[in-house]
């Protein structure tokens, strides 16, 4: 940090606190050339971040939406909530990277896709509800899908 005083940029941090509502830390700084002290506060960038809806209505993201979405797939499943919580976040975090406004569909693909690799049978129910399975040969389609996405790939690069 650039010295308020001397406009050196030589400091040490002497303390370092959060800030009473936990949004920002607070760093006590002392200058090394002019010994004197500041404060500065740095703060999480806490970006919008929306969900556009088929119908078109824009809602903000929901986590614990998509928490509930999981828990249902995973039901009888040998996943904890940690896992779930975990899977979540790392969903969340997959589509802020997205931009400021995602798509319901965008985040129905994140799911399924980490379902895909977390659990098949939570994978399969989640996409029974998400691509509005009508009948058994959507089923069979859509593990047909899964077995071919996992097999070894073996994919030709390059020439
Ligand atoms: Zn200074």
């Amino acid at each position: 940090m650039r010295c308020p005083f001397c406009h050196e940029s030589d400091d040490k941090v002497v303390d370092s606190r959060s800030s009473d509502d936990g949004t920002a830390i607070r760093r006590r700084r002392e200058c090394l050339v002019c010994s004197r002290r500041y404060t500065t506060y740095e703060r999480i960038e806490e970006l919008p971040f929306s969900v556009r809806k088929r119908s078109g209505e824009l809602e903000p993201f929901d986590r614990p939406k998509i928490v509930r979405g999981i828990q249902r797939a995973v039901t009888n499943r040998p996943i904890d909530d940690t896992t779930v919580e975990l899977v979540a976040a790392q969903i969340e975090e997959d589509l802020r990277e997205l931009g400021g406004e995602v798509t319901s569909e965008a985040v129905g693909l994140a799911v399924l896709e980490h379902l895909r690799v977390l659990d098949d049978v939570a994978y399969l129910r989640y996409a029974s509800v998400y691509k509005e399975f009508e009948d058994i040969g959507d089923f069979e389609r859509e593990v047909g899908l899964l077995q071919k996405t996992t097999e070894p790939k073996r994919k030709p690069r390059g020439d």
